[in-house]
């Protein structure tokens, strides 16, 4: 993925996906691994809390959009020609 095709909101926007994607796995781990006793109800609570949290900071969904790989705007992920430059573009090519 190329980021600096990545309009600035955009790119806060996956960098926040990739931290919560991340801290999932930590916590999905810490809650397998802690059994009995004061870890596992600390871990319990943790996952609790962060269930609760994730639909409060977790952002849209990923980006419909894709950078043209000729002009650089920004186009639609499907799209098979740019509606700017008209020229053909594969959507997996610049898909990010
Ligand atoms: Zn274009």
């Amino acid at each position: 993925m190329n980021d600096s095709l990545l309009e600035p909101n955009e790119r806060a926007r996956v960098l926040l996906r990739a931290a919560i994607a991340e801290l999932e796995l930590h916590v999905a781990e810490l809650t397998s691994q802690a059994v009995g006793g004061t870890c596992a109800a600390v871990a319990g609570t943790l996952a609790g809390s962060w269930q609760r949290l994730v639909p409060l900071i977790a952002p849209e969904p990923e980006p419909v959009r894709r950078s043209c790989p000729h002009c650089q705007r920004r186009i639609m992920l499907a799209a098979t020609r740019c509606m700017y430059c008209l020229q053909k573009s594969s959507p997996a090519a610049g898909a990010h």
